[in-house]
C-alpha cells in the first residue's frame, strides 16, 4: 500500500521556525536588518567569555540548522570543542523565516547591504575586541564577498569560503535552463518547492518533481528535486553517498523552495563569472561595487576557499578564485583548499565532514588567530 502524503500549510508568518539542535546553551536574539527586515541571529554559549567568535552564514535556501544537523558531528560542535563562539544569522534567504515564498522579494544586493554588516555590527558590539570570523556558504559567501569588498565588515580575522566566492561559474547547460525556465516558469510559479507533501501528489508542481525524477536512483521526492536536479537545473547539488540516512530523510526541513525571482540576480553574476550589484541605478544601493571582484583590493584579510573536487554546482569557481586573486590583487593572503569526493551541500551536512573538512576550517582559524 502506498502512503499518501500529508500536505503542509504555507508558512505566511514572520515568526522564525525553531532550531533543531542539541545543545545546552542558546541564545536567540531577536534581529532586525537594516532595513527592518526580521531575521534571525543566535549565539551558541561555551561558558567562556574570551573565545574568539565566528559567524556562520548559510547558503540560499538553507538555515542556520545547516551547521547544526544533530545526527552528525556538526559545524558548531567543532568550532565549541576548539575553543570558538560560534555566531549564526539566519538571513533573508534562510528558510526558517517566510520570505522565500511570501513577503518582500529581495536581492542578494539587499543581503550584502542590509544583512550581513548589520549581524557583524551586532555581535562586534557583543563581543568588544576579541577576533571574529566569519565561515560562509554559497550564496552566503557572495553575499559576504560584496559586504566585504564594499568595505562594510572590517576588519574580520578571517574569511572561510565554501563553494563560490569571488567568480560564480554555473554549468553552462545550468545557465541556459535559467533563462528558459525562467522564461516559462515566470506566469505559472514564483517559487520551486522541495517539500513534495507541501505541494501534494497533484498540483501545477507535478510536472517539475516528474522531471526531477528522470533517471532518478533514489525514490524520495525531496532528494530528487536536490540531488537529482537541483530545483529544475538539471545538476547535483550534494554525493548522495556522504549524507546519512537521518539527515537524507529531513533534507526538506533543511532546504526550502527557491524563489524562481531570484534567478535573474544569478543569471547576471554567472554572465559576468563575478560578483556584481543588482540595484544599478537605484542610490540606495550606491554604497555597494558595481562589481565586487573589480573591488577585491578592499579586502582587508585572510581567506580560505574551500571546495568540493564534485560541486556540481560552482564547479572550479572557488580554484578559479584563487588563480584570478592571485594574479590581480597578489598581496592578499587567498588559499584554496579542495576536498575530494564531497559535492557541495555535504561539505557541511554530510556524515563524514568533521573528519574530511571541518578540520581544514579549524587549522585555518587557528592558524589566523595565532
Ligand atoms: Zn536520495
Amino acid at each position: 500500500m502506498t502512503r499518501t502524503p500529508k500536505l503542509r500549510r504555507v508558512r505566511t508568518d514572520a515568526a522564525l521556525r525553531p532550531l533543531r539542535h542539541r545543545l545546552a546553551d542558546v541564545e536567540e536574539i531577536p534581529f532586525h536588518a537594516a532595513d527592518g527586515v526580521r531575521l534571525g541571529l543566535t549565539r551558541v554559549g561555551t561558558g567562556s567569555t574570551d573565545r574568539p567568535a565566528v559567524l556562520l552564514l548559510h547558503g540560499h535556501t538553507a538555515s542556520a540548522d545547516m551547521f547544526l544537523v544533530p545526527e552528525i558531528r556538526n559545524m558548531v560542535d567543532v568550532l565549541v570543542d576548539n575553543g570558538y563562539e560560534p555566531w549564526l544569522l539566519d538571513w533573508r534567504g534562510s528558510c526558517r523565516l517566510p520570505y522565500n515564498e511570501t513577503g518582500r522579494r529581495y536581492t542578494y544586493d539587499d543581503v550584502a547591504l542590509h544583512d550581513i554588516p548589520a549581524a557583524v555590527s551586532y555581535i562586534r558590539g557583543r563581543i568588544g575586541d576579541r577576533p571574529l570570523f566569519a565561515v560562509a556558504h554559497c550564496i552566503g559567501s557572495i553575499a559576504l564577498s560584496m559586504s566585504m569588498t564594499a568595505g562594510l565588515v572590517p576588519g574580520l580575522a578571517g574569511v572561510v569560503s565554501q563553494g563560490v566566492f569571488l567568480t560564480p561559474r554555473l554549468p553552462g547547460r545550468m545557465s541556459r535552463r535559467m533563462t528558459v525556465a525562467g522564461e516559462l516558469m515566470k506566469n505559472r510559479f514564483d517559487h520551486i518547492p522541495v517539500d513534495f507533501r507541501k505541494v501534494g501528489l497533484w498540483s501545477k508542481y507535478t510536472p517539475l518533481f516528474a522531471l526531477a525524477a528522470r533517471k532518478a536512483q533514489c525514490p524520495d521526492p525531496t532528494c530528487q528535486i536536490l540531488h537529482n536536479s537541483a530545483w529544475g537545473m538539471g545538476i547535483s547539488l550534494f554525493v548522495h553517498g556522504n549524507l546519512s540516512e537521518t539527515t537524507h530523510d529531513r533534507l526538506a526541513d533543511l532546504f526550502g523552495p527557491a524563489p524562481l525571482w531570484i534567478l535573474p540576480h544569478l543569471r547576471r553574476m554567472a554572465l559576468a563569472g563575478s560578483v556584481v550589484r543588482w540595484n544599478d541605478t537605484d542610490h540606495r544601493y550606491g554604497a555597494l561595487p558595481v562589481n565586487a571582484l573589480d573591488a577585491a583590493g578592499r579586502i582587508d584579510t585572510r581567506v580560505l576557499l574551500l571546495a568540493g573536487s564534485e560541486n556540481g554546482l560552482w564547479q572550479d569557481s572557488q580554484k578559479v578564485c584563487r588563480d584570478v586573486l592571485a594574479n590581480r590583487q597578489p598581496q592578499l593572503d587567498v588559499s584554496y583548499v579542495e576536498i575530494p569526493g564531497y559535492g557541495h551541500l555535504d561539505t557541511f551536512i554530510g556524515r563524514g565532514a568533521a573528519l574530511d573538512v571541518f578540520g581544514h576550517i579549524v587549522d585555518f582559524l587557528d592558524k589566523t588567530r595565532s
